[in-house]
């Protein structure tokens, strides 16, 4: 099995059995539905696909933007084209209210100069990796369902 580590639409993809491709299409090309503006409502409908990683010409804000490369070091990170802010896609998945940073789940954060202090901070925190656990768990549990449903089906289809 591939690492839970970084989940991309492509690996989503190939290890997505038959049948389900019209649905992470659909969801794949949904970027409206996948943007983090909501906040914590809508990260439960895209377990499978992870953080919404837009690139973009991103928007300068006090002359500094948001960079394409922090996805890379940061695989929980996303950004809102909605609100032009960053959010974090496991902390919005897991989000009880009072539990979680407001700035990385509802309000979005743009404070860019501060961006990479920021990051390693919410990264280290108990509430973040708390709610990484969640996720890499609930995409595991959710896969070997998967398997599991193809197995019964492809036994089914033997007896018949
Ligand atoms: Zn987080």
């Amino acid at each position: 099995m591939k690492s839970m580590k970084k989940i991309t639409d492509e690996n989503v993809i190939t290890a997505t059995p038959s049948g389900c491709e019209p649905l992470n299409n659909y969801l794949k090309n949904d970027s409206l539905k996948r943007d983090s503006g909501p906040g914590p409502a809508t990260a439960k409908d895209f377990v499978l696909l992870g953080p919404y990683q837009p690139n973009i010409n991103f928007p300068t804000t006090n002359h500094r933007h948001f960079c394409y490369t922090w996805y890379q070091r940061y695989n929980w990170l996303e950004f809102s084209e909605m609100i032009k802010k960053a959010h974090c896609f496991v902390c919005r998945f897991a989000y009880v209210e009072g539990r979680f940073e407001k700035e990385f789940t509802i309000d979005g954060f743009n404070n860019w100069p501060m961006a990479i202090v920021k990051f390693n901070k919410h990264q280290a925190a108990a509430s973040h990796n708390y709610a990484n656990d969640l996720w890499v768990n609930a995409v595991k549990n959710y896969k070997t369902i998967m398997m599991l449903q193809n197995k019964l089906i492809d036994n089914m289809k033997k007896k018949l």
